[in-house]
């Protein structure tokens, strides 16, 4: 079959999967609006209707302090460096309440491989949130912060994550996967382990009843196949686990960032034009996330790092979540990107300017009820900034 022959199948009531090697193929051949016409199909067999959802989260950095030193990373500081943080209980608590107060749901805590915290200091934040804040879901932490956990303490992954589970955690998001090709792993983040150990922990998770979702992140120099072995990882694993747990919520991706880290000033003036991704690359390989992923229910679009307008195209390419509010982000905003959170109003306002309906949801997609920008409201002036 011809790439055309592909993609027409995948237009079928019922497509059968589609292969690595088409997957592949698709990648590198096809025309991006047919990619994105054939996705947009996809995304309306496997979630039908004309809503897209987003969350309204907090993000939380609660240490900068890691020993990974991952090169794409612009976040964090060795450990005894003078702006390395640890926040206090009381800072994070405060920060969660102010979620609160705006109708949030959920917060996305996650921070370094910090060699000064032991297990206890986690299962303590974790309970003094769960008690203080009841009902907002607690998704933190990454597979290398568990992993970091669980040597400093000399005990097992699922030990630790048994443990923040039980004290009130409710998810472990899927950060931390960047590139699940082992030569890049080696090539960009040594210290951080092979992709095995990233299915590994969050099988762990899936099996312990944690929500989980699957990153990707794209533009270290990899090929398109290497793009397509990282989601046939991912779709492996949801096939193995998702029939007898929850499995991967969703899939989010975006480019790597070249700004203020080593990997970027390693690459400086090196003319290497396959690094990062730009707009119609990010597009494409949304659209092809979303005809590969026949198990995985959501993809979402990524604005912070993409931008607003890219998000709103990635609706039509078969994203059907515009991701989140963040309200505080420091991770990427590091690689110097400029807009790293926006409000409720304004997240409505690029769905509706996509041509759908806006519905708020939690951290499990559950809908959530919230007050609803009327379609006048869409185009008030003054304009939005996106
Ligand atoms: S990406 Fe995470 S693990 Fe890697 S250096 Fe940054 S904080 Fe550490």
């Amino acid at each position: 079959m011809n790439c055309n022959d592909i993609l027409s199948t995948q237009l079928l009531e019922n497509p059968p999967r589609i292969s690595v090697s088409e997957a592949i193929d698709i990648y590198e051949n096809a025309n991006l609006n047919d990619l994105m016409y054939v996705a947009s199909m996809a995304r309306k067999r496997i979630v039908p209707g004309n809503e897209v959802t987003y969350l309204v989260d907090r993000n939380i950095n609660y240490t900068n302090a890691c020993t990974i030193n991952c090169q794409f990373c612009s976040f964090y500081r060795p450990p005894n460096h003078s702006e390395a943080y640890t926040q206090s209980y009381d800072e994070i608590s405060k920060r969660v309440s102010e979620l609160e107060d705006i109708g949030g749901s959920r917060i996305l805590m996650q921070g370094g491989v910090n060699p000064d915290l032991e297990l206890n200091w986690y299962i303590e934040l974790i309970s003094r949130l769960h008690e203080e804040h009841p009902n907002i879901d607690l998704d933190c932490f990454s597979p290398i912060e568990i992993e970091g956990i669980a040597e400093i303490c000399q005990l097992s992954t699922r030990e630790v994550l048994l443990s923040l589970r039980n004290a009130g955690m409710h998810g472990l998001p899927g950060g931390g996967a960047e590139m699940l090709v082992d030569t890049v792993r080696l090539d960009v983040s040594p210290k951080k382990g092979t992709s095995n150990n990233w299915i590994r922990v969050m099988r762990e998770a899936q099996e312990l009843g944690l929500t989980t979702s699957a990153t990707n992140v794209i533009g270290f120099g990899e090929s398109a196949s290497d793009r397509v072995m990282h989601m046939d990882l991912i779709r492996n694993l949801q096939d193995e686990t998702s029939s007898s747990y929850e499995g991967f919520t969703s899939f989010i991706s975006w480019p790597v960032q070249l700004q203020n880290n080593v990997f970027g000033s390693r690459n400086k003036g090196s003319n290497r034009t396959e690094l990062g991704a730009t707009s119609s690359e990010y597009l494409r390989h949304v659209a092809v996330s979303r005809i590969f992923f026949d198990n995985i229910k959501h993809i979402q679009a990524s604005w912070p790092t993409m931008g607003m307008q890219v998000a709103q195209l990635a609706l039509s390419a078969g994203a059907d979540d515009a991701g989140s509010t963040m309200m505080e982000e420091n991770v990427v905003s590091a690689s110097g990107t400029n807009k790293t959170m926006a409000t409720e109003m304004e997240l409505q306002k690029i769905i509706f300017r996509s041509g759908f309906k806006p519905r708020k949801r939690d951290s499990d997609y559950n809908l959530l009820k919230t007050t609803t920008l009327v379609q006048s409201d869409v185009y008030a002036n003054p304009p939005m900034q996106i």
